[in-house]
């Protein structure tokens, strides 16, 4: 499926092919920090069907309790997360941040990972008052 995506102030911008079906959600503690909320959902593309069609991510190397380093690219000017990679040169994947995509609506998550750390209110908003825009 071709998607197309970018950060909040339209700094970068990319294009990308991806399988809807590898769409997953990770509960851990650093997607929590990291995004700023509850849980990150990310869609795998392999790199040669990633490509980004404007502005340079920032990357910062983040270090996991395995030891294993995962370089993640956000936008400098507006800090919304774009994509992880391995911490290579050439990286095979890339981990595309789905909040940044515009088909986003599409992209249902298939799997949740790290469901030891997930908030446990995550798993059942729907009885949440809810309102179609900002809550008064
Ligand atoms: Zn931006
Ligand atoms: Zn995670």
């Amino acid at each position: 499926m071709h998607i197309e995506g970018g950060c909040h102030c339209g700094y970068i911008t990319f294009e990308a092919d991806v399988d809807p079906g590898a769409v997953r959600i990770c509960h851990c503690t650093d997607c929590q920090t990291l995004t700023g909320s509850a849980y990150r959902v990310t869609v795998p593309a392999p790199k040669h069907l990633f490509k980004l069609l404007s502005g340079q991510p920032k990357i910062y190397v983040k270090t996991a309790e395995s030891g294993t380093k995962r370089a993640h690219g956000f936008c400098p000017e507006c800090g919304t997360p774009i994509y992880a990679t391995a911490a290579v040169s050439n990286p095979d994947t890339f981990g595309i941040r789905v909040g940044t995509v515009r088909q986003r609506s599409e992209l249902r998550p298939k799997k949740q990972s790290w469901c030891r750390s997930a908030l446990d209110w995550v798993m059942n908003l729907e009885s949440l008052p809810q309102s179609p825009k900002q809550s008064a």
